[in-house]
């Protein structure tokens, strides 16, 4: 096939063939060359990936590789598809009927990205699965910008500590905002890469969240003394802080 014919395969202005990786909760995992647009999500897990295992709900896909954001299955996603006389037409569509192509996955609010596509059942939780992307992108930073460096390695202490159990109301909003300060301020693209599944899962999966950040905010934190001051350090009362385990420790004993 040449490449006259090779571009005539698949959807207008998505046109060839890819590789995807279908991983996560399916019944046959692998890679599969698919025409670009002519298969759908649904087609996809349900036909070529053997489908969910036995029992199981679809609850999320990430299309994309771990770095796109998340798809919550129930929702409906409004996508313009370019025809091939060119016109665009407006669909309403469930997750299953996205197909899959870089406009349409770009239209539901996510990226075709690298083809990894993860499959998420009704068994997964959420903040869970948000922790392990967090741990790669924290232990991958390369340092060199303050935001990537520090912000993936706050959210995935904050998504740690929420799977632990130390969880503050804040969190999920402290997230949200670490994400928002990491995107579009970095030298390389990671900086979108490691901020996308935060702010994505927070958002889709805010209940789950919310289930995690249950204690109250830690009080403020203490004022600066001057040395003076600490001269009379017996004075100063001592103020368990968020990050500090005393503070876990103070919230189980019911002191905070
Ligand atoms: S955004 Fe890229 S260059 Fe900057 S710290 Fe992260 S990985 Fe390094």
């Amino acid at each position: 096939m040449g490449g006259v014919n090779y571009a005539r395969l698949g959807r207008p202005n998505n046109t060839g063939t890819r590789i995807v990786c279908v991983s996560g909760d399916v019944q046959r995992p692998g890679y599969f060359e698919i025409e670009v647009g002519a298969v759908t999500i649904g087609q996809l897990i349900y036909e070529m990936a053997g489908g969910l295992k036995p029992g199981r709900k679809l609850k999320a896909i990430i299309p994309g590789g771990s770095s796109a954001k998340v798809l919550r299955a129930g929702e409906r996603f409004k996508l313009k598809q370019k025809q091939p006389d060119g016109a665009s037409i407006e669909r309403e569509m469930s997750i299953d009927e996205i197909p899959m192509d870089f406009d349409s996955l770009a239209a539901a609010g996510s990226m075709a990205g690298s083809g990894g596509v993860i499959v998420l059942d009704d068994s997964r939780d959420m903040v869970w699965a948000l922790n392990n992307i967090n741990e790669f992108y924290a232990h991958e930073s390369c340092g060199q910008c303050t935001p990537c460096r520090e912000g993936s390695l706050w959210m995935q202490k904050i998504t740690d500590r929420m799977l632990r159990g130390g969880g503050v109301t804040e969190d999920p909003k402290t997230l949200k905002s670490i994400g928002g300060n990491i995107a579009g301020r970095t030298i390389c693209a990671f900086g979108e890469a490691c901020a996308w599944p935060t702010q994505s899962f927070v958002e889709k999966f805010p209940e789950e969240f919310a289930a995690r950040a249950q204690k109250p905010v830690p009080p403020a934190l203490p004022p600066e003394y001057t040395p003076e001051e600490l001269i009379e350090a017996e004075s100063i009362q001592a103020v368990p802080m968020a990050h500090d385990p005393g503070w876990e420790k103070a919230g189980a004993a019911g002191l905070i």
